[in-house]
């Protein structure tokens, strides 16, 4: 089928929109009318090649949601018309070992996720296109995808916020909600504010965490890590986060400390300012030749100290989004807050660049 696609002709932030072929969906797969793609950074990563090189062209966007227009053979979930949002993680079969203990990620009887592969869509000019960053390709008019990686979007759930639900979101707060696991009470902290440390924040606000402390290093984000929840802002520029954070905490640092940005001496600060009996959690990553955690003495764990990570915020699928959906609906968790700027599918190079620029969040609108 004839369709449109974002993709970047060779490996780079730059892309173009043109018409290509798309496959016919294959076993267990469905072929998905996009109506809105959010833009992760990772889809930028992943275009640019920090994430793994690729070769020949290469399409993203992973935050999908929209509707079902075809089904492959063998699909069981959903039928032509039924609206979803699209993950990059997969609910697993429900009954081999690994989804039994709840860990859908390692299922055994699913194909598992494979980046930089090629994908269904072929340029005019005979090129097959990879697929850089996820099992589907978002910036898109439709794309096929595993049945595994859809969930049904309630009808009065919007498609873009479907979308945000689908990555992002999910990574911070079902991080928190999932590995944090924090108790009313306990104090929490999160170094990076961007819309995964958001929504850590909004994880913390909802389990009872007090005080929250938001690290950023911009004060645009960390005002609106206040509005989202936190009771405390720390800006690294202005002032030593350890020393910030255990003056708030009588010394002690904070219970849990969330990392949801990567770069020098990051992770090592905010292991610093966990409490010796506490437990931080890592979502942000880079080259681990630039994270300066080497220097790590088994002295720092006698009191039990942990550090742990958490990828897509360790959520089972079908379980999780929709008690997310639900609490949305209640007011209970603010989506639309993290959404920035609209785009049509024809201006996805300015979305990209705007997102660059720092954006929160924006989205594609792809029908
Ligand atoms: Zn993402
Ligand atoms: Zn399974």
């Amino acid at each position: 089928m004839r369709v449109k696609l974002a993709l970047a002709p060779r490996m780079g932030r730059q892309v173009v929109v043109e018409e290509v072929e798309l496959d016919e969906p294959g076993d267990h797969e469905v072929r998905i009318k996009v109506m809105t793609c959010t833009i992760c950074h990772s889809d930028i990563h992943a275009l640019t090649g920090e994430h793994g090189e690729y070769e020949g062209p290469g399409a993203a966007g992973h935050e999908i949601a929209g509707i079902i227009d075809a089904v492959g053979p063998n699909v069981s979930y959903v039928k032509p018309g039924d609206r979803v949002l699209c993950s990059e993680v997969r609910q697993g079969c429900g009954y081999c070992e690994q989804c039994l203990n709840d860990r859908h990620w390692f299922c055994t009887n699913i194909p598992p996720m494979s980046f930089r592969v090629p994908s269904p869509y072929t340029r005019l000019n005979g090129e097959r296109v990879i697929q850089t960053c996820s099992g589907a390709s978002g910036f898109s008019t439709y794309t096929n995808a595993l049945e595994h990686m859809l969930v049904k979007l309630d009808d009065d759930i919007p498609f873009e916020i479907g979308s945000a639900l689908a990555c992002g979101f999910m990574s911070g707060f079902g991080a928190v909600l999932n590995r944090c696991k924090p108790t009313p009470g306990q104090s929490f902290a999160v170094t990076g504010c961007g819309g995964v440390g958001l929504s850590a924040v909004m994880g913390a606000r909802l389990s009872g965490c007090v005080p929250i402390i938001a690290i950023d290093t911009q004060q645009v984000k960390l005002d609106a890590a206040v509005k989202f929840g936190a009771t405390h802002t720390v800006n690294p520029k202005q002032t030593d986060p350890v020393k910030a954070v255990r003056d708030i905490t009588g010394g002690f640092g904070v219970d849990h400390s969330f990392v949801a940005v990567a770069g020098p001496g990051i992770k090592r600060t905010t292991f610093d300012l966990t409490a010796m009996y506490g437990q931080m959690t890592i979502v942000g990553h880079e080259h681990p030749r630039n994270e300066g955690m080497g220097e790590i003495n088994f002295m720092e764990f006698l009191a039990g100290k942990r550090i742990t990570g958490s990828v897509m915020g360790a959520v089972t699928l079908r379980r999780d989004i929709p008690k997310y959906m639900e609490m949305y609906r209640r007011g209970l968790i603010d989506i639309d807050s993290l959404l920035t700027n609209r785009f049509p599918l024809d201006q996805i190079q300015e979305a990209l660049d705007d997102s660059e620029r720092g954006a929160l969040k924006n989205v594609v609108i792809c029908n």
